[in-house]
């Protein structure tokens, strides 16, 4: 990194916008040094998908394609954020809600039930397995169970006989309230389920952390001085986690809103409160959505201005309330002082 003499922070942001976040000679994700005509438009930290647009050029090519194949596609994969897209009518979610897997209670033997989203409706995934239970949609009994019964029976039973009991079947089957069964003179039997209280599988959904920890390794790496940085105890779980899909440390990132009241806007914002032994990491998307990450670091002391003393709060903010004109703004709090500094660009 270049050194620069600077007494104010303000400095030192407008530093990183003449320099257009191009101030490493590596990647801050693998140390591989960069080649300085691969990068091209820069790494979108905040992905494109959700309205980020902050790019940085310390991102190797290799380190640029992991992300957008493995990891800035946890956005549309967050049921926060959809909501938040949603909510603020900026994409039809839809079609995202498809990659979600929902579980239901059988509402005869209270076992869960896998469950999809299509078309605005919750269908039962079909399950068709080792032991000869087919399990799927009442929708779908034509399509989907009709043809599977004729499979499992066409090897011991002529043709006639077959599609005979399966018009009955067809026939009664709708007739059947749930929990009913349907006892074939084939030898087999079907039980018509009924399904209540979907809701959505956490255990299923990919989470978002990696890209939490892209976001706050990219603030950190920009926005603190190399010092400061190895000093930082969880930075390299976080580049690892980021970049190398490695363990994260339970419970360092947290989804907790900073706002009590639920309302969306149109802007993210990276929040770092310095204390001398921590240091409070927020990345809140839309207003509200928010990650909180603590970080531990002995003796921290960001000190940019002996007039004004040391740094308490350092922010960064996207604002796009008018995508025509989207403003990123730069601000800086100091301990003993009530005044906020602010650059935008
Ligand atoms: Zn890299």
């Amino acid at each position: 990194m270049e050194q620069i003499n600077f007494c104010e922070y303000t400095k030192w942001f407008q530093y990183l916008i003449d320099k257009k976040f191009h101030i490493y000679e590596n990647c801050i994700f693998c140390f591989n040094p960069i080649a300085e005509n691969s990068i091209g438009v820069g790494e979108h930290v905040i992905p494109e998908s959700i309205y980020g647009f902050w790019r940085v050029f310390d991102v190797c090519k290799d380190c640029m394609k992991y992300f957008g194949d493995n990891v800035d596609q946890l956005a549309v994969k967050d049921v926060h954020l959809l909501n938040a897209l949603h909510k603020l009518n900026l994409k039809d979610v839809e079609p995202y809600y498809s990659n979600f897997q929902f579980k239901g209670k059988d509402t005869i033997d209270g076992k869960d039930v896998k469950m999809v989203r299509r078309k605005k409706n919750f269908k039962a995934k079909v399950i068709n397995n080792d032991n000869y239970i087919i399990q799927f949609n009442e929708k779908d009994f034509d399509p989907v169970g009709i043809p599977w019964l004729k499979k499992q029976l066409q090897f011991k039973n002529p043709k006639k006989l077959i599609d005979g009991e399966l018009n009955d079947l067809n026939e009664n089957f709708k007739k059947l309230e749930p929990g009913e069964i349907y006892n074939s003179i084939l030898g087999f039997s079907i039980k018509k389920g009924e399904i209540s209280d979907v809701k959505l599988d956490n255990n299923a959904i990919a989470p978002i952390t990696p890209l939490i920890s892209k976001v706050a390794l990219s603030f950190l790496c920009y926005f603190l001085q190399i010092e400061q940085l190895s000093k930082i105890q969880e930075l390299d779980i976080l580049r690892m986690h980021a970049r190398f899909n490695k363990n994260l440390n339970e419970n360092l990132i947290n989804c907790c809103p900073i706002f009590e009241e639920k309302s969306y806007g149109m802007w993210h914002g990276i929040r770092l409160l310095i204390k001398p032994n921590l240091l409070l990491l927020d990345i809140c998307f839309f207003g509200y959505v928010n990650w909180r990450i603590v970080l531990h670091a002995d003796n921290l002391i960001l000190k940019m201005d002996n007039e004004k003393g040391n740094v308490e709060i350092l922010a960064f903010e996207l604002h796009f309330e008018d995508l025509n004109n989207r403003k990123k703004y730069f601000m800086v709090k100091y301990q003993n002082s009530e005044d906020v500094y602010y650059i935008d660009f």
